[in-house]
């Protein structure tokens, strides 16, 4: 299995190449040359195995340069040992034919950890083919949970070193604890005067110096990426939209005219797994997208116009405030037919105009595959106590956007197929929100709301957050912009 860029389509790279590398040289994206199919046979085999053996089978489905013992010890490293009670994507019912997928059961308690933590082995194991035994130096900015996510994967793995940056007044408390108290010889983490936005354009400058990475080359390093785009952070997404299916049809439900799934949605990267699964042969009838207040996709979806021209709102649901969608660049080259000069045309109006529109036939596959809604604050705040009176299950700011987004598809069109709702994130990340939407007092004293939280809905505290309690932090430092390359210095330990 090849890939080949979303802006050129001639540019053909291996498996590793696309992860070692995260992006093409034009800018464009890495997508398979071709997507492989599943038969109801394969499905059926699919039954009886665990996840570690689901997702070994797509892996190598999409992996072909990687050799089986090298998968097999990429997805056992990643799954084995790091996810309550080995299962990484446990379901739960909201009523007969609503099943909530719950991704959040790994080291940060967020869906992020599902790729996070294998993206660590698929890219030592890429770069220990295509670059030479070099040391991979990750470099993240970050909002909260990317930054956590990929500290715990990157956390004392072999020949790599992390460094993240993160806004020092841009995320939560908890978010800032957690990356702080980070453990690990080769993890870097560094609080900077500025905004995300200060943090990701710093990054990207150095990321790109020319003369820096010589610097690196010559220490044997070199930069790599683990942000959304990389399509090893994809992969391991569409597993468990594939293992769900398989273990709904395990219960023996009748899913003869289908599922529809319904993914809470930012960077469209989780939601574009779920895509991918029904081009595989998963029997998906509707993709149903979910924004927070940031409505560009929603608006997108029903109107084919991309315009993130317009205000920016922070939300309860931080992990959703986002204006430009990057994995949305792979469906684009999809819908059109595999058109790079189309979609590196539409990428250039975006950057150049902050919007672009797409014809008139992607506009109506667009609308045949997906549902677009929104919910502001008020709503999700309404969704998390609705959800806890009427089921006793607790939901965090993200997971109730799509729950209300899901509901408002089901009034507006009357279809009941059973339903995936993708749960990404513990709600004890958000105890704030969680708790203010069940009517009650937030007290300032952080581990306080925690305690509070457990007791009035009598669930646990997930041990990677009860354990911050007692955490030591180590990391203290605070950067201007500017000395940013300092800071990739200091921590490289090169000058
Ligand atoms: C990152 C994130 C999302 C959005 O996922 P995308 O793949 O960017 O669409 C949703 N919920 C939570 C909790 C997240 O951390």
């Amino acid at each position: 299995m090849n890939y080949v860029s979303t802006r050129d389509s001639k540019n053909v790279v291996s498996s590793s190449f696309a992860i070692a590398h995260g992006i093409s040289k034009e800018g464009g994206l890495f997508v398979p040359e071709s997507l492989p199919k599943l038969n109801e046979n394969d499905f059926n085999n699919l039954k009886n195995l665990s996840y570690v053996d689901r997702a070994k089978f797509i892996f190598k489905l999409f992996l072909t340069d990687f050799t089986d013992e090298e998968i097999d010890k990429c997805v056992k490293g990643a799954y084995i040992g790091s996810f309550d009670d080995d299962k990484p994507a446990p379901m739960s019912k909201l009523g007969d034919n609503v099943n909530i997928l719950e991704l959040w059961h790994g080291p940060t308690c967020a869906f992020k950890d599902l790729a996070l933590q294998i993206l660590p082995f698929l890219l030592t194991t890429s770069a220990g083919k295509v670059s030479g035994g070099n040391k991979s130096v990750i470099l993240v900015a970050t909002s909260g949970d990317t930054g956590k996510a990929a500290l715990e994967g990157f956390c004392d793995v072999p020949n790599t070193e992390i460094i993240v940056f993160y806004p020092e007044n841009g995320v939560s408390e908890m978010q800032k604890l957690q990356m702080a108290s980070q453990k690990g010889e080769n993890v870097h983490v560094c609080a900077i005067k500025g905004n995300f936005d200060d943090a990701q354009t710093a990054v990207k400058k150095i990321f790109t110096d020319n003369d820096f990475k010589k610097k690196l080359s010559e220490n044997k390093m070199e930069f790599s990426s683990a942000n959304s785009i990389n399509w090893g952070r994809l992969c391991p997404q569409i597993v468990y939209y594939v293992s769900a299916y398989v273990d709904m049809l395990s219960t023996g439900a009748d899913l003869s005219n289908g599922i529809n799934i319904c993914v809470p949605t930012g960077n469209f990267g989780n939601i574009l797994a779920a895509y991918y699964a029904k081009l595989m042969g998963v029997p998906i009838k509707k993709l149903i997208c979910a924004s927070n207040k940031n409505r560009v996709l929603t608006d997108f979806i029903n109107t084919g116009v991309y315009n993130r021209n317009r205000e920016f709102y922070l939300t309860s649901s931080p992990s959703m405030d986002i204006l430009i969608s990057s994995n949305l660049e792979r469906l684009l080259y999809d819908l059109s037919g595999c058109d790079d000069g189309y979609v590196a045309s539409l990428l250039s109006d975006l950057s150049k105009k902050g919007e672009y529109e797409i014809n008139g036939e992607m506009k109506e596959k667009i609308s045949n595959l997906f549902y677009g809604g929104s919910c502001d604050d008020n709503e999700t705040a309404a969704t998390i106590n609705e959800t806890f009176e009427k089921y006793g299950y607790l939901i965090d700011t993200h997971t109730a956007v799509a729950v209300n987004v899901y509901n408002k598809y089901k009034d507006e069109t009357g279809d009941n197929l059973p339903v995936i709702i993708a749960s990404t994130a513990s709600p004890y990340k958000f105890a704030n929100s969680v708790l203010a939407a069940l009517g009650e007092d937030v007290s300032d004293d952080k581990f306080k709301t925690l305690d509070k939280l457990s007791d009035i809905t009598k669930t646990d505290i997930p041990k990677p957050i009860n354990d911050l309690k007692t955490a030591t932090v180590r990391f203290t430092d605070v950067y201007s912009k500017e000395d940013m390359y300092n800071a990739v210095n200091k921590s490289l330990g090169i000058n």
